[in-house]
């Protein structure tokens, strides 16, 4: 017999169906056991009575919550006095027949009918795979799903195309640390994961591919800090040729809009078009680039976008003692002629542009430096020279040399969007399987050692601390 779902169940009243899943909870009426049964389109009652095979009623007794079962029962309209309300298959239940227990399951390490937030994070992370049975993080991976599958329709409805880029690739200096990754054919050589596909969206749009987009991974070795994640995911777009950085803007702001409307629609946006203000003016008015420009903060239904423009170039990098680029070195700053920089890094301002919801940075973005004279001044001044140039981006000069048309993009942390949407205040709670704050995968057990054998086969040796 074919397996009903048991949101199907209410469509069959009278007939007898084969019902699969999880048991939700079990309770005891007399001689009366009802089972709640869960699947993935929620739950159904099930009702077993000393009137059917003893056999069953009998292993029924043992059956424990969470245990995975199989049923075959008729489906039965409840009285009017007993339906309930608060569930889609309310109205029926079912009346069992014979029962298989498919698997046994041990007592869960914690509840998972709460929204689970009362409970240690480290036991919730150590056994994420019941910690997801919870219906809030199902929810939350589900609106993940849809809001992401929405995006790629959109940008492919505007004529964008997704292009998966290398994660094992090259250790440049573009900003953040890098995860190393030891080759085993070449030892002593290094591949470093992409800390985002920012180079090679550029070079794609070299070889004219002029739309590209990507729901990238992306993978940082930087301090841990709370709510960071080493892997995190992005929305992440490039284009040539746009009309000035305004259309990379409104394509972000474009596909947010219809995101909020079609999968959010409980939210409401602050203002629309999402209002813009510049780098300088939030950090007079507001203290800081990410200002939370709600109406009423006690609402948690606002989402107020917000795109700040116009940002320095460069900062002085205390840690490194010399300038960096605050966005990323391909940026385009406004001053385009290499002599104007004598006059004062700091007064140079980047075609840059950061989009903002309720105080946190979701995207940021800009229009890229296309002369590779400029481009190599903007390398110089931070403090690299022609070798090491030629050592580490040799491929994007020779890319751009043999011609590169204007473009720009952005790329938006999705993570950090979905936590707000979600009114979630980790993001955390919107991955599968998240690490730590200090970047430990408590389930997996990871970063963990690797064997004499692996190092050597690897041709590397660990310093053990004393
Ligand atoms: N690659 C940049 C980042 O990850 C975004 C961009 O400029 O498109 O922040």
């Amino acid at each position: 017999m074919k397996r009903t779902l048991n949101i199907e169940t209410i469509s069959k009243i009278g007939e007898e169906v084969l019902l699969k899943g999880w048991v939700h909870s079990i309770r005891a009426h007399g001689k009366i056991i009802f089972i709640d049964l869960r699947d993935l389109t929620g739950i159904t009652q099930i009702v077993f009575t000393p009137k059917m095979e003893e056999e069953y009623y009998n292993l029924v007794k043992e059956i424990k919550p969470e245990y995975i079962v199989e049923i075959l029962g008729e489906v039965l309209e409840r009285p009017d006095n007993m339906k309930n309300s608060e569930i889609p298959t309310g109205s029926i239940e079912i009346k069992a027949k014979s029962l298989k227990i498919l698997s046994c399951a041990k007592t869960m390490p914690f509840p998972i009918d709460t929204n689970g937030y009362d409970i240690g994070e480290k036991t919730r992370l150590e056994y994420r795979y019941v910690d997801l049975r919870r219906e809030r993080l199902k929810r939350n991976l589900k609106k993940r799903f849809e809001t992401i599958s929405l995006m790629r329709q959109i940008l492919k409805e505007k004529g964008f195309i997704e292009i998966e880029t290398p994660i094992l690739t090259k250790s440049t200096p573009e900003g953040a640390r890098e995860f190393v990754v030891p080759s085993r054919n070449f030892k002593g050589n290094f591949y470093a994961l992409a800390q985002s596909p920012q180079q090679y969206k550029q070079l794609l749009i070299s070889a004219g591919i002029e739309k590209y987009f990507q729901i990238a991974r992306c993978f940082r070795d930087e301090d841990p800090r709370g709510d960071r994640q080493p892997e995190f995911t992005q929305l992440d777009l490039e284009m040539a040729f746009p009309e000035g950085k305004e259309e990379i803007m409104n394509l972000m702001e474009d596909i947010y809009i219809k995101v909020i409307k079609e999968i959010f629609p409980e939210k409401h946006i602050t203002q629309i078009p999402f209002p813009k203000m510049t780098y300088k003016e939030a950090m007079e008015k507001y203290g800081g680039d990410k200002p939370d420009m709600r109406k009423d903060k006690n609402d948690p239904n606002e989402l107020a976008f917000w795109f700040i423009t116009d940002f320095p170039m460069f900062e002085w990098k205390e840690e490194y003692k010399r300038w960096g680029a605050v966005h990323h070195p391909f940026t385009l700053p406004q001053e385009e002629n290499p002599e104007n920089f004598k006059e004062g890094l700091e007064n140079i301002l980047a075609h840059q542009f950061d989009l903002v919801l309720n105080g946190f940075e979701i995207a940021g973005g800009s229009l890229r430096t296309h002369d590779i004279e400029l481009l190599k001044t903007c390398f110089m001044v931070m403090g690299h020279d022609e070798k090491e140039l030629e050592e580490k981006f040799k491929h994007y000069f020779d890319a751009f040399s043999y011609g590169i048309p204007p473009h720009g993009g952005i790329a938006s942390g999705l993570d950090r969007f979905f936590a707000v949407a979600l009114n979630e205040e980790s993001i955390r709670e919107v991955i599968a399987f998240p690490k730590t704050g200090d970047s430990k995968d408590l389930m997996m057990k990871s970063p963990s050692k690797i064997t004499n054998e692996q190092l050597k086969e690897l041709g590397l040796k660990v310093e053990e601390n004393e």
